[in-house]
């Protein structure tokens, strides 16, 4: 037998299979999706299976050396789905693969085999096997590679040992054990035996005695932490029991919950809505019988999405089959957590970037083994090996952090697509603020369209009071807080009601604004905002290169108050403190929730009214869900509205809805105060009366006109490099490639400098097709990145493509 291996060779013109033998000891062990270890010229290097054959196309073939995992930590599915990842995003078919795996199997590490209870008891009738399992049971566990050395035929019983609960093999990794180990204790003699012991046992030896009687009562394996705290006794008792061998005791694998010692609520089902009951009638019908489904879930927050998806979930399961929940990685709290949890107990799965990588791996092997149905967790998430899959929901789709921003930058609502497809799956994108490909796609009929409108129990979406800041300058306000916000912090500290303030983190520096009047410059070409240089004091267009001086005053209205500024939230927290002494503050950005459980140990003490505000960045603008809080502050609504990307007026539309979002979604109304420079902008305009419609329409023509997407598709390209003329004339050589195969209807603009122009000391330049979609450009691309491998090697440029990028920096 043969198999055709993707090596880890991480260059694209030696991406793609090579062909090995199989030696018969590992036979039983390779399959598709296998990771093994394979010689290549002189290395020794990993790969993955994609292919078994029978024969094989060159005449001379060297030896796998060696299967890393029994089990394929791949099906199937994955191999293909890899391969469509690397055409897609032009990367390598080995990078597609390797990020469909956890982090800990990234690494390298030893197979350990151990015996199982039932392998302790198992007498093989060959004496060769008999010395086997013998050598086992003295050096358990033992190295995979030390068995197979002592006894080179062992393949076959460790595959049937495997197969028959008799061997268990664990992975180690580096000195870190990727498992942890729990005692269980077993009769070993018969009841009767026991019974025996327990008269003879010495009247003193009470401990010794609750044991036995336990074991008497109910025979059978139990572990000794549960046992111990039962019946509240030490260690000591059992140890002699089992001395005596009237006892086992067993070293086996558990794994380690995450969750372990929290209590999850079984959480009530709630009587619909009338129009929740019509988003699952609606998506019921494509489960029955099972076709892809994709669909739109547009509903303003605090509509019961949540609960629509815990229904479509349960009746997916229901049907046996499984499904996965992407939520945003700041989303991803215990909170949304509890709610599945709650409803689906040890059947969920959860994928957390805060676990360790030990248990980011047992959560994983859960679902590859099929022991869970549901796997919750951010983009990675979307990899989860289910082999039955009926259900995939975005939740938040328009979340920019569900695209890989480093190799292979895939897109989970794509990857979401193409498996939908493969398994006749139900795909829900839910959202707020739809991306506006979601509500294009939805509105041209390609895919299904749900929406709720209103909030449960009619609650009133929150009152937004948009506030002027050059209004505020123009009457002395020179401070960070306008005069309603100031009142308003007032009105609720005396009302002993909770605040979210909120600023975002970006932005802000890189553009030029008048504070007089608001005007920001934009470039005449583009349609996007000018970025500020310091260095050399200019504006530049970051997709065409085109350049201006900074401006003394500004060509508006006159006004020498024209400049960038900056302020961050520490800035923020100590202005709070000068104007509201005694303001109790908890401020969540980077520095303060670094470590391990910060961000969840913050938000508790907010929850328990241990701060009148919290103040944050990005981190607290979705999925919180507080009570008491009345009143959200928008410190600089605008502040995401100049960056030089087309999606600045999606994003703050976005970002000042879900922010709203966060107020009054309890019996307390809820107020919204948006400060901001740009009271006109038709993004600030619209979220402020919770249009999304409305903005849409307006957005999706500046689209049209301007030929972004959804209407034209977008390959970004930089290149690095530490030598600047060698980075601009091997971009321009590329580009001009490029121009010769894009066909008419395409553009190429640049190749300019890149936002951010020099990062460690290389310098990027970059240039972007926008085409419409069509084939033809992508494999027509995709052959001329290839070619440029060549060249790559040479001079050490770098290439990174972006397809479909989010952030155009
Ligand atoms: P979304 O995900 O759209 O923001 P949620 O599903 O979180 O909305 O629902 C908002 C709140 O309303 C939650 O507290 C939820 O428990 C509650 N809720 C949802 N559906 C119902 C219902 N049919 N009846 C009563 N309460 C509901
Ligand atoms: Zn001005
Ligand atoms: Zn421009």
């Amino acid at each position: 037998m043969y198999a055709r291996v993707i090596v880890d060779v991480p260059v694209i013109d030696t991406d793609r299979p090579f062909d090995y033998r199989i030696p018969p000891a590992l036979a039983p062990f390779v399959q598709v999706g296998s990771r093994v270890s394979v010689p290549f010229g002189p290395r020794k290097l990993q790969g993955f299976v994609i292919e078994l054959s029978e024969v094989s196309e060159v005449k001379k073939t060297r030896d796998i050396l060696d299967v890393l995992d029994v089990e394929p930590p791949l099906t199937e599915e994955m191999v293909w789905l890899a391969r469509r990842m690397s055409e897609r995003y032009m990367c390598t078919y080995y990078a597609a693969l390797q990020a469909m795996i956890p982090a800990v199997l990234r690494s390298s590490y030893e197979k350990q085999i151990s015996l199982t209870p039932a392998g302790e008891m198992f007498v093989p009738v060959l004496p060769e096997e008999q010395a086997f399992y013998q050598y086992i049971a003295k050096r358990q566990p033992v190295s995979w590679n030390k068995v197979i050395k002592e006894f080179p035929d062992a393949a076959g019983w460790i595959d049937e040992g495997i197969k028959q609960g008799r061997l268990t093999v664990e992975q180690v990794v580096g000195d870190r054990a990727t498992t942890k180990n729990v005692t269980i204790l077993s009769p070993a003699v018969s009841i009767e035996e026991l019974e025996t012991a327990l008269e003879k046992l010495p009247k003193t030896a009470v401990r010794q005695k609750e044991v036995l009687s336990h074991f008497i009562h109910f025979y059978g394996p139990i572990s000794q932490p549960e046992l111990l705290s039962m019946l509240g006794i030490s260690n000591h008792a059992i140890k002699s029991l089992v001395d005596k061998g009237l006892l086992n005791s067993q070293e086996v694998e558990d794994y380690r919950d995450p969750f372990a010692g929290r209590k999850f609520k079984p959480v009530t089902k709630h009587v619909f809505t009338a129009q929740q009951q019509a988003v699952i009638d609606g998506i019921t019908e494509g489960m029955n019988p099972p076709v892809y489904f994709p669909c739109l879930l547009h509903g303003v927050t605090g509509s019961g999405k949540t609960e629509v998806y815990l229904e479509i979930m349960e009746r997916t399961i229901a049907q046996g089959r499984e499904a996965i929940l992407l939520v945003p990685e700041i989303s991803l709290t215990p909170q949304m957590v509890n709610r599945f949890k709650g409803r689906f107990g040890s059947q969920v799965a959860v994928m957390h970037s805060r676990l360790s990588q030990g248990e980011r791996y047992d959560e994983w092997r859960k679902i590859r083994r099929g022991e869970v149905k549901v796997a919750i967790g951010a983009r990675s998430a979307i990899f989860a090996p289910f082999q039955n899959l009926g259900l995939i929901i975005l939740d938040e789709e328009h979340e920019g952090s569900y695209k890989q921003e480093e190799t292979p930058r895939y897109h989970a609502r794509t990857i979401a697509q193409y498996r939908g497809m493969r398994h006749k799956a139900v795909v829900i994108f839910g959202s707020a603020t739809p991306s506006m490909e979601s509500y294009h796609e939805a509105r041209r009929g390609a895919i299904r369209f749900f929406e709720m409108k209103d909030r449960v129990h009619n609650r009133p979406l929150p009152k937004v009071i948009v506030v002027d800041m050059r209004e505020e300058l123009r009457e002395g306000n020179r401070t960070m807080f306008s005069r309603p916000l100031m009142a308003a912090i007032h009105d609720r500290l005396s009302k002993h009601e909770q605040m979210v303030m909120f600023l975002n983190r970006r932005g802000f520096s890189t553009f030029v604004m008048c504070r007089s009047c608001g005007y920001v410059a934009q470039c005449p070409h583009c349609d996007i905002s000018l970025t500020y240089h310091r260095s050399n004091r200019t504006l530049r267009c970051h997709y065409c290169g085109f350049t201006e001086r900074e401006p003394r005053v500004c060509p508006e209205c006159g006004s020498e108050h024209i400049r960038f500024f900056g302020a961050g939230t520490q800035k923020v927290e100590e202005e709070l403190a000068r104007y509201f002494p005694g303001i109790r503050v908890i401020r969540m950005d980077v520095d303060t929730t670094g470590r391990k459980g910060a961000h969840e140990k913050l938000l508790q003490a907010f929850r328990e009214g241990k701060g009148d505000v919290l103040l944050g960045t990005q981190m607290i603008a979705k999925g919180l869900d507080f009570p008491n809080v009345t009143l959200v502050g928008v410190l600089a609504a605008d502040s995401m509205l100049h960056l030089p990307d087309f999606r600045a007026a999606e994003r703050t539309f976005q970002l000042i809805t879900q922010v709203g979002g966060r107020a009054g979604r309890h019996e307390k109304t809820g107020e919204v105060i948006l400060q901001t420079y740009n009271t006109e902008h038709y993004s600030i305009r619209y979220a402020s009366q919770h249009n999304y419609e409305s903005f849409f329409v307006e957005e999706i023509k500046q689209r049209y006109e301007k030929n972004y997407p959804p209407y034209y598709r977008l390959i970004l390209f930089t290149f690095a490099h530490e030598n600047v003329p060698l980075v601009v004339k091997t971009a321009e050589r590329f580009a001009k490639r490029l121009r010769e195969i894009i066909p008419p209807g395409a553009y190429l603009l640049g190749p300019v400098a890149s936002p951010i122009a020099r990062i460690k000391d290389r310098y990027r330049f970059q240039c972007m097709i926008k085409y419409k979609n069509d084939p033809y450009v992508s494999s027509a691309v995709h052959r001329i990145v290839r070619a440029f491998e060549e060249e790559r090697k040479k001079t050490g440029i770098t290439l990174t493509v972006d397809v479909d990028p989010q952030m155009m920096m």
